[in-house]
């Protein structure tokens, strides 16, 4: 195995494009190292992201939001105050990957590389409308994170490309998100169901919505009818109803010991009502 420590990732693009093998980035290594020692993965190269400038940084832009470096740990972003208040979904979902120990190495980017359906950090960032800066063999561009995962340990990025950065928007004002998940335990499991939601709000009224799913498909997914169940109402009864099925409906959950395809598709409505709630509470200044 060849290990490599590129200072730019103009750099670790160029080795990973010229890599014959398999390759993997070393971000946190919790999911790395841990398939490596199992054998379930055996890289040629293993391109490690630590020590390019500025990876463990959280810095906003110049729109107002949040620009997340590739090595920051869970740890770091449950600390930064700053970031929480504008986005306590996404630092939530971060913040339920592992325990203490793995929050000391996990990164956002690594959870959303990996590929897992049930990754808990994806659903909130998609939720978001976060977006992933990308620098390939060839160049840059910027996705939308909802477009990374392709299935089961895989995603979209091609042959040499690694992710820079991560990119939230700007929060604005009146929006809340936020994530919950179901595991059989109260901690250090895989999600059985995740949802997170994220909105915003004029008075009591929601006025955007975005309703994302976890682990109850091989991807994650946007589910644009549970957002227009609420959009427009004020979170009562009936527009909570109704969203709860429209996220019950998008469902397609495998059916394994920790949970049943019914009990997956139950609880996604459920978790989407209760989620809905929180980041209804947190859009209009409450604290949920
Ligand atoms: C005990 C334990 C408990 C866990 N609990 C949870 C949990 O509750 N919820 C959960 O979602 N996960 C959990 N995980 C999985 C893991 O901790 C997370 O997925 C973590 O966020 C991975 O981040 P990392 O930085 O360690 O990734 P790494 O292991 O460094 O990398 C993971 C993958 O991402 C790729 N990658 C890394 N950086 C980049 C980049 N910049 N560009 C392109 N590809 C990249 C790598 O090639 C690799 O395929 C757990 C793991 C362990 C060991």
């Amino acid at each position: 195995m060849r290990y490599h420590t590129p200072t730019t990732f103009a750099e670790a693009a160029g080795i990973a494009a010229a890599a014959q093998g398999v390759t993997r980035f070393l971000a946190g290594g919790t999911d790395v190292l841990v398939q490596m020692r199992a054998g379930m993965v055996l890289p040629d190269d293993l391109i490690d992201l630590k020590k390019i400038d500025g990876v463990d940084r959280i810095d906003p832009t110049p729109e107002g939001g949040w620009r997340i470096g590739v090595a920051v740990p869970g740890i770091a972003l449950g600390a930064h105050e700053a970031l929480r208040a504008d986005w306590p979904g996404v630092v939530e979902g971060m913040e339920l990957v592992g325990s203490t120990q793995i929050q000391g190495r996990a990164t956002l980017v690594g959870n959303l590389c990996n590929g897992s359906p049930a990754a808990d950090s994806v659903p909130g960032l998609v939720a978001a409308g976060a977006m992933a800066e990308i620098t390939g063999p060839d160049g840059g561009r910027v996705v939308p994170v909802a477009d990374i995962p392709a299935g089961p340990g895989r995603t979209t990025l091609q042959p040499g490309e690694v992710i820079s950065a991560l990119l939230l928007p700007p929060r604005g004002t009146a929006g809340g998100d936020a994530y919950l998940r179901f595991i059989p335990r109260t901690e250090m499991d895989i999600a059985v169901v995740g949802c997170a939601v994220n909105l915003r709000c004029d008075g009591d009224t929601v006025t955007e919505a975005s309703v994302v799913l976890g682990a109850v498909a091989p991807t994650v997914v946007s589910v644009p009818a549970a957002s227009a169940a609420i959009i427009g109402t004020a979170l009562d009864d009936t527009a909570l109803g109704t969203l709860a099925e429209a996220a019950s409906a998008a469902c397609r959950p495998i059916d394994d010991k920790r949970g049943t395809i019914a009990f997956r598709t139950e609880v996604a409505g459920v978790l989407a009502k209760r989620a809905a709630r929180i980041a209804h509470a947190r859009a209009k200044g409450e604290n949920a």
